[in-house]
């Protein structure tokens, strides 16, 4: 098992300030959580310099990911190194991570930004729904559990952490080795368990 948060945000972010020579070594030395997406807004700059500082660690996994904005909301690609169009359709986003073998994670789809009901014009064999996440009021957090259990899709926790106090409030345990691979394969198999991490330190 490994505990990865499967949304979090570099500087690379236009509205972050996470460094990721920062995230690298928080994640080597944090005593749970193992792994993270580096999930910035239609980037993937911010990934590709995490893997690199990350490199220097044994124990840690960077799972490459982007949080597209849709016309419908933002979406997230798990697993894909380059990023669709910014404004992209959600059609035109699910066909992309189909293409590339990526997993579609739907954040906060009931919180500001959400694609709301539109989750359900996903392909819930591609897809999870972020069931926990810390800046969702725990009415938000329920109504996208509920989201998860109608589309049979698996429920994930990412902290969507912007800033370094907000860096792992939420994270996934993954019944998964510790590499991409199998943790992504592991999320469209629904072996995973959210958890909301709001009050620790
Ligand atoms: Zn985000």
């Amino acid at each position: 098992m490994i505990c990865v948060d499967v949304h979090l945000h570099t500087r690379f972010s236009f509205d972050a300030s996470i460094g990721p020579k920062f995230l690298a070594d928080a994640l080597h030395q944090h005593p749970v959580v193992k792994g993270v997406a580096v999930t910035d807004h239609n980037t993937l700059e911010g990934f590709f310099h995490v893997r690199r500082f990350a490199a220097a660690y044994e124990d840690v996994v960077i799972i490459p990911g982007v949080e597209v904005s849709t016309v419908r909301g933002d979406v997230i690609v798990l697993g894909v190194e380059e990023k669709p169009a910014h404004w992209s359709s959600l059609e035109s986003v699910v066909d992309f991570a189909r293409a590339r073998s990526g997993v579609i994670v739907i954040p906060h789809p009931f919180r500001g930004g959400g694609i709301g009901d539109a989750a359900k014009k996903i392909p819930s064999d591609i897809a999870a729904v972020e069931v926990a996440n810390p800046d969702a009021s725990d009415d938000e957090n329920r109504k996208a559990e509920t989201l998860a259990k109608s589309t049979n899709m698996p429920g994930v926790g990412g902290s969507d952490a912007h800033h370094i106090y907000q860096m792992w409030k939420a994270y996934t345990q993954v019944e998964a080795e510790p590499n991409v691979d199998s943790i992504l394969k592991a999320i469209k198999q629904k072996s995973v368990t959210a958890v909301l991490a709001r009050d620790a330190r």
